[in-house]
């Protein structure tokens, strides 16, 4: 047994409860998919992202199944931002999902990727129009956003002699709040319904579909419900008073992972609704209007197909006992991977057992920076320089959202089904920051 320091510190919740003694609880993540972490980290450092195929999978074959048991025609488009790293995306296109991007950038990156524009939805507030052209030249839905852009793509329909398809993108109350209103047209207040009577009277475009994306994390399956009802008022609407045949409603993305919100106190087993949950609402929503024709539902859903398939694995770096007594540990993973850790608090597990007694501790991150705190008060048993943790559940907007910031971004795995690891993601190095550098001659 290793001789730890002894140190008298006040343990505010350590009341034994039926899970047993909060100072001896430790909770243990070995292995991802039968592959020793510690193994990982050997082979290609740490910190180290990490993916797991066989979650992916069982995640998206859990949504598909939940929705198309109870709907004829279910399409899910595979939600860029969420996380577009290259093989991330072709998984979810090798099982059927399509592609959802809100730029340029990434609609450039899916069809890297092998989608054809006519799979590809392009959302977002700021669609330049050299990139609308090429979206509608090669056939791409688009989602509008403002009155600018119906300009935009009236110019473009005049320039190239066609009518383009086309849907809006609705905001509406849901009954959550704060409402998303930044985005689209409001339904309550009549504006969609004025904003396709524009369209209608441009002649140049043509209403296919509507679309809303009511929120991120929405813990509410009725939302959608009120969501979906709007949608279908509206589209009935439209179809009377202009002649339009909107093939499909598209109710964005927004359902919850399995994360833990920070201010929340119950897990998120018990608040988290289940694929069933939300597609029972939705669906039943639909039903609720016995349309002859049933439109198509368009599901964008990111978060919760991929946040519970992502791990960032770190090293114990150092070990301290701030002034006020608590423990601190400096681990290689901070915040500019980690930017969900401002919402959720993680869970995060160790390698194996360790021995001793667990105490508060906070764990930050390598970042010379008061902000990089990766949780701020966590039970565990003394750990050493080594010492391996997995954060989880990681998968959703962190890598997208993650910079070279003081350190190098890391390497990226992902575990197949056969539970073979491969590198996904090169770490960055010093060449690749570097490389879109310019120093002016008179500062060489
Ligand atoms: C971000 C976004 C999504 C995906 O949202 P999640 O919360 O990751 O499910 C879907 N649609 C639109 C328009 C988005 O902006």
């Amino acid at each position: 047994m290793k001789y730890e320091k002894p140190t008298i510190n006040r343990v505010d919740f350590a009341i034994a409860s039926k899970y047993g003694s909060p100072l001896k609880t430790q909770k243990i993540r070995s292995e991802i998919d039968g592959v020793n972490v510690r193994e990982l980290i050997k082979d290609f450092g740490s910190p180290l992202f990490v993916f797991s195929e066989r979650a992916i999978e069982d995640k998206y074959l859990e949504f598909k199944e939940a929705f198309s048991s109870r709907y004829p025609e279910v399409e899910f488009w595979w939600s860029y931002k969420t996380n577009y790293l290259d093989a991330i995306c072709k998984i979810y296109h090798k099982l059927g999902s399509k592609a959802e991007v809100v730029s340029e950038f990434e609609y450039q990156k899916a069809r890297r990727n092998g989608i054809e524009g006519k799979n590809i939805i392009f959302n977002g507030p700021y669609k330049p129009k050299d990139a609308l052209r090429v979206a509608v030249k090669e056939g791409a839905k688009i989602h509008i956003d403002h009155l600018y852009e119906i300009n935009d793509l009236e110019d473009i329909a005049e320039e190239l002699g066609v009518n383009i398809p086309v849907a809006i993108r609705c905001n509406m109350d849901t009954g959550i709040y704060p409402q998303w209103s930044r985005f689209g047209f409001n339904i309550d207040n009549g504006e969609a319904y004025e904003a396709v009577k524009r369209i209608y009277k441009g002649k140049k475009l043509y209403l296919t579909g509507l679309h809303a994306h009511i929120g991120t994390f929405m813990l509410s399956a009725s939302a959608y419900a009120n969501e979906v009802r709007k949608l279908m008022q509206l589209r009935k609407k439209l179809e009377e008073d202009f002649g339009y045949e909107i093939e499909y409603i598209d109710i964005g993305g927004g359902f919850a992972s399995k994360n833990r919100l920070k201010g929340v106190y119950q897990p998120p087993e018990v608040i988290v609704p289940s694929a069933d949950e939300y597609a029972e609402a939705i669906t039943n929503a639909i039903y609720e209007f016995n349309d002859k024709k049933l439109p198509k539902l368009y599901l964008e859903t990111g978060r919760a197909l991929i946040d519970e398939a992502g791990y960032l694995l770190t090293s114990v770096f150092a070990d301290k006992r701030f002034p006020d007594g608590k423990k601190g540990y400096i681990v290689d993973a901070g915040v500019n991977l980690l930017y969900t850790a401002f919402w959720y608090n993680f869970d995060i597990a160790l390698d194996k057992r360790y021995e001793g007694l667990n105490e508060p501790s906070m764990i930050n991150g390598p970042l010379c920076m008061n902000i990089d705190v990766i949780a701020e008060n966590i039970m565990l048993p003394p750990l050493e320089r080594g010492s391996v943790l997995s954060i989880w559940p990681v998968g959703a907007y962190n890598y997208t959202q993650s910079m070279q910031f003081i350190r190098y971004r890391p390497r990226v795995v992902l575990i197949d089904k056969n539970s073979t690891p491969h590198l996904i993601r090169e770490a960055d190095d010093l060449e690749y920051v570097v490389e879109k550098e310019i120093v002016p001659d008179y500062l060489k």
